[in-house]
């Protein structure tokens, strides 16, 4: 279904229509460029439709907006995920974004100056290529020894909606970022009996910290020399780092924001396990029939284990064309591929500055360089 009717010729394809995907449709769109957005689910958005219920975002409205539109007043000041969705599908229409849905995109080649891009519905070519397909539809697959004797549910965190299912069962959760962290509080509010299994450790930080929001603070230590940033920010977050110690949950070597991991925001988990509703456990070494034996030799029974293990890009589609490294990335200068011609990222990486607002300053940049590209190169001399 195509939301608005497409341009039978356009200069650019994206893929994807989530935050960064729309966003560089409209940053085009402002200069003039039209797009066509390739949209594997049935809307606008799709992602911040199907995560899970309790989910808010952990960055305030006034920097996880999009170019050109911010997110509106009546937004709660952490928006709740449907209202994300909703500013999503607002954001396309308010663009008069071309956006064709149910639209897979399966791969992607060179011929010549163009792009060729494989739908169901048929080939696609453009000038250029956007690549932003996000992370949510390749979460990382962990695979245990003996997992195929456990008796009981294994799934993965991206298809867990709420508590309800596991009403009454033992569950385990596997993985100590945000996702992780959430779910295991999501169950431990629902009177679920919880453990997390932590690995390496993790880092929690508050969502605020007097009275301004944590991501605020991220922005301000970016501004520091990075010798000053290795004195503010342990003052900064050494209450927490003190809680975390206390509550018995690992830390991470790494301190929060020295690392490209995005710590855990919010204090409920912490809470939750001095609570003593959720139990922390080590690393897996193998499954059993009943549950887990972990890494120190005991064993615990469990009916579900939720893999909340993370996320790579989902960048499937670009397989042979650039090659990508361990963390499944390509070689970038910025926002464009080095491997390929014509070839652009949004959002590779995440932030704790915010991924949003990450979004919000590439979109801009990218499509800035894709109008120059475009440009007849007399003019582009002027
Ligand atoms: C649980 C969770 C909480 C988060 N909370 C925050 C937060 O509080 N603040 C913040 O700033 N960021 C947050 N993020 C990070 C980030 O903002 C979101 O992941 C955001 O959705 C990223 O936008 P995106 O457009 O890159 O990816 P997505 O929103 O995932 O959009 C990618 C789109 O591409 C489509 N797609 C993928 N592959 C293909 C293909 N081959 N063909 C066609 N379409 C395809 C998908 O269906 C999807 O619609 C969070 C992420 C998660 C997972």
């Amino acid at each position: 279904m195509a939301m608005s009717s497409v341009p039978s010729e356009v200069p650019v394809i994206i893929v994807g229509a989530g935050a960064a995907g729309l966003a560089t449709g409209a940053c085009l769109k402002m200069r003039g460029v039209e797009s066509v957005i390739l949209e594997a689910g049935e809307a606008p958005g799709t992602t911040w439709r199907s995560l899970y219920d309790r989910l808010h975002l952990h960055t305030v409205k006034r920097l996880s907006g999009l170019p050109g539109y911010p997110m509106p007043r009546r937004m709660a000041h952490y928006p709740s995920r449907t209202e994300v969705a909703d500013y999503l599908s607002d954001y396309a229409k308010r663009f008069v974004l071309h956006i064709e849905t149910n639209c897979p995109v399966s791969a992607a080649r060179r011929d010549g100056e163009r792009w060729i891009v494989t739908t169901p519905q048929g080939e696609r070519s453009a000038r250029v290529l956007v690549s932003a397909t996000g992370i949510f539809r390749n979460p990382e697959t962990v695979a245990f020894p003996e997992q195929d004797s456990f008796r009981g549910t294994i799934l993965n965190a991206s298809i867990y909606k709420n508590a309800e299912p596991y009403a009454g069962q033992r569950v385990l959760v596997v993985g100590s970022g945000n996702t992780g962290a959430e779910l295991a509080v999501d169950l431990a509010e629902h009177g679920i009996a919880t453990s997390v299994a932590i690995r390496a450790g993790t880092n929690v930080v508050p969502r605020d910290l007097l009275g301004l929001p944590i991501q605020r603070w991220a922005h301000i230590l970016e501004s520091l020399p990075r010798t000053m940033q290795g004195v503010v920010r342990p003052a900064m977050l050494r209450r927490s780092a003190k809680r975390q110690l206390r509550a018995g949950v690992p830390r991470a070597t790494a301190a929060a924001g020295q690392s490209d991991r995005v710590p855990i925001i919010g204090l409920a988990f912490l809470d939750e396990v001095k609570r003593g509703r959720i139990a922390i456990q080590g690393a897996i070494e193998r499954f059993t029939p009943t549950g887990v034996r972990f890494a120190d030799g005991h064993e615990a029974e469990y009916d579900t284990v939720i893999l909340a293990t993370g996320y790579l890009p989902a960048l499937d589609y670009l397989a042979g064309v650039v090659p990508l490294d361990a963390t499944g990335r390509p070689r970038v200068d910025g926002m464009r591929a080095l491997d390929a011609p014509d070839l652009y990222f949004v959002a590779l990486h995440q932030s704790i500055r915010g991924t949003l607002y990450i979004i919000s300053r590439e979109a801009p940049e990218v499509a800035r360089q894709i109008a120059a590209s475009l440009q007849p190169a007399a003019t582009r001399r002027r």
